[in-house]
């Protein structure tokens, strides 16, 4: 079996996951009849604290609708650098909303208030008015990097005071919750939108959900079927949703635990730099520069005895620990790599 650290989406349904998809109770989404659609809808809501949820086909279409109602074309939006609405969403930002993205020189995902009074402006007959602020909780390509409660509530703070709407990516909005012990409602509580991925360390095969006022999800419901994201029963894959909640979320601690090993034992190699020595949730970014080995020759090397990791850009190599990796995989990974890098 592959000992796949490429990314927390490569989880497969557990036997008792693919239980409780099998014996769904099913109806048609669009109608808003589908009971496990709404009993995921509405455990989500209250999971984050808001009004109303929408389950979504992708996480990428959680972020992509959220921008779409908090925007107009033309407008600017604010993120950070290695914001995944901007690197890694093919331009949906710009394709379905039209607006211009301010990028802000975050430390490993995180930026200041300053940084964000910086970037604000109202707008006038010659500058796009900046109408959003998006945050990504945990922050993937910052390394998993853990926002503090404090931090969020300040950033959100200048957005909020100069009129803007505020967005949170909370792909792995859990991953903070059990690294931080900080509630996921209290994350949310300063923005407007917010939404989790189930098909990530929550190890559910497909879908994210929305969450905001009520008012907020009535409109993105009517651009999920703009996007052609309504379906029908959608319960089946609804279900695993479900499950994952109930069942997925305090092992995340595991995963982080595993992260960590992963860190120092790839710190422990000749060579080897890692971004975050301390990761604070699933993700560990290094490289390997000081080896001499090419990362790309390196990944073939792992794969060809049975691991995999991804390199994002030319140098930087990541690994994501998630539910199919056992302490026991780590290790292995870990030995694998020392091997292929002596
Ligand atoms: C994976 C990811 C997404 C997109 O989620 P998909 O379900 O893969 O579309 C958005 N934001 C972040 C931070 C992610 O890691």
């Amino acid at each position: 079996m592959l000992i796949d650290l490429y990314s927390d989406t490569a989880t497969r349904p557990t036997a008792a996951m693919r239980r409780a998809i099998a014996e769904a109770e099913v109806g048609d989404e669009q109608k808003g009849e589908d009971p496990t659609v709404n009993r995921l809808q509405e455990m989500v809501a209250a999971l984050l604290g808001k009004e109303a949820a929408l389950f979504l086909p992708s996480g990428t279409m959680c972020n992509e609708i959220a921008i779409k109602v908090h925007t107009r074309p033309g407008d600017a939006i604010i993120a950070d650098r290695l914001a995944h609405v901007f690197g890694s969403e093919a331009g949906g930002p710009a394709f379905h909303s039209g607006v211009l993205v301010k990028l802000l020189d975050g430390e490993r995902g995180r930026f200041t208030p300053e940084q964000v009074a910086a970037a604000l402006d109202p707008g006038s007959a010659h500058v796009a008015p900046t109408t959003l602020l998006c945050v990504e909780q945990t922050h993937n390509f910052g390394g998993g990097t853990l926002w503090p409660l404090d931090q969020l509530r300040a950033v959100c703070e200048v957005a909020r005071r100069a009129g803007l709407a505020t967005h949170l990516d909370g792909a792995r909005l859990l991953n903070a919750v059990v690294a931080s012990g900080v509630a996921a409602r209290e994350f949310c509580a300063p923005c407007d939108s917010a939404w989790l991925d189930l098909s990530k360390g929550l190890g559910a095969p497909v879908g994210g959900v929305l969450a905001g006022s009520a008012a907020f999800i009535t409109e993105a419901r009517r651009y999920k079927h703009i996007f052609g994201g309504a379906m029908r029963q959608a319960g089946i894959i609804a279900a695993a949703g479900v499950y994952a909640l109930e069942h997925h979320v305090a092992r995340l601690a595991e995963d982080h635990e595993h992260a960590r090993r992963l860190a120092a034992g790839l710190g422990d190699i000749p060579g080897v730099t890692v971004e975050n020595p301390e990761p604070e949730t699933n993700i560990v970014f290094f490289d390997i520069a000081g080896t001499g080995i090419a990362p790309a020759e390196f990944l073939d090397r792992i794969k060809t005895r049975g691991v995999r990791m991804g390199a994002m850009g030319p140098r930087r190599l990541r690994a994501v620990t998630h539910l199919d990796v056992g302490a026991g995989d780590v290790e292995t990974a870990l030995t694998v790599a020392r091997e292929m890098l002596a």
